[in-house]
């Protein structure tokens, strides 16, 4: 029971292939209170889909390019749980545009920066009234130190993500607050099949030392059970590679 008594907010909890639904469901298995945030058309999906989950969940809406819904998070969080011990940013989305790198028009870069790097930050400002010392910030990136095929300007928004978690690390340190990433191998979500030529990464698995299934998001989502819970107090800036050792050997 690495989580007992824990109180989460997760974002991205869409379908069950959903990375976030598999920290959801694991954080439950593991002793804690789960508050889940979906927004617009895709409430009624999570709603769907979180019946699955062992134990209800109540679940706040949440756009994160919707400046009132973040002026207003803690105060609905706050109708459910008294404080957070810890939140998930498992949030993905850049237009169609913006996967080629070369033509991007700046409108479709611009937009993948706010709902994929950016929200990290005002995610975070948004929870922390409700957090407090020892709590700690999860989210998820594909590993940016490469110019990967295809992933072009969501590449850059993941370096941006990547930092932008590492000052989270400095200002919210002296709070005894943490901020850490997993780096996960590639998973076949919907926000995953959503990028043209996805299928390229089909063949991770056989560089991975580890070997790597696309169609098992539950490493990944495991990894950020890890950092939330109280294994890591001294951790934070931190991106855990979840990958099957690809990062270690590369192609
Ligand atoms: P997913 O499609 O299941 O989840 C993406 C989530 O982002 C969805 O729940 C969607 O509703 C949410 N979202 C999009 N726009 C939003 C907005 N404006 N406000 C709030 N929520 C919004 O896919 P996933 O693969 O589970 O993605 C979760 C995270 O994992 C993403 O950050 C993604 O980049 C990262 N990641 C995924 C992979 C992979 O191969 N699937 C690998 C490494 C990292």
């Amino acid at each position: 029971m690495l989580l007992q008594d824990k109180k989460l907010l997760i974002t991205g909890v869409l379908k069950d292939s959903s990375i976030a639904f598999h920290v959801a469901r694991l954080a439950q298995e593991h002793g804690a209170e789960v508050v889940l945030t979906s927004f617009g058309r895709t409430m009624r999906i999570t709603q769907a889909v979180s019946r699955r989950l062992s134990e209800p969940v109540q679940i706040v809406e949440l756009d994160v390019s919707n400046t009132e819904q973040l002026e207003t998070l803690a105060d609905r969080v706050g109708e459910h749980v008294d404080h957070l011990d810890g939140v998930l940013h498992s949030i993905g989305f850049a237009p169609k545009g913006a996967f080629d790198f070369m033509g991007a028009p700046w409108e479709d870069v611009s937009t993948a920066l706010q709902i994929s790097a950016y929200s990290l930050k005002s995610l975070t400002t948004a929870a922390l009234p409700l957090m407090g010392r020892g709590s700690s910030v999860v989210g998820l990136t594909f590993d940016a130190s490469y110019a990967w095929p295809v992933y072009d300007w969501m590449g850059v928004a993941k370096a941006a993500f990547e930092s932008t978690s590492r000052y989270l690390a400095r200002d919210l340190g002296p709070m005894g607050i943490r901020s850490n990433l997993v780096a996960a191998g590639p998973v076949s979500t919907t926000a995953a099949n959503s990028i043209p030529e996805f299928e390229q990464f089909a063949k991770w698995g056989e560089h991975a030392p580890l070997g790597w299934d696309v169609r098992d998001p539950v490493p990944a989502a495991k990894g950020c059970i890890a950092l939330f819970s109280d294994l890591f107090p001294c951790t934070t800036g931190e991106i855990v590679h979840v990958d099957g050792g690809f990062h270690a050997t590369g192609f």
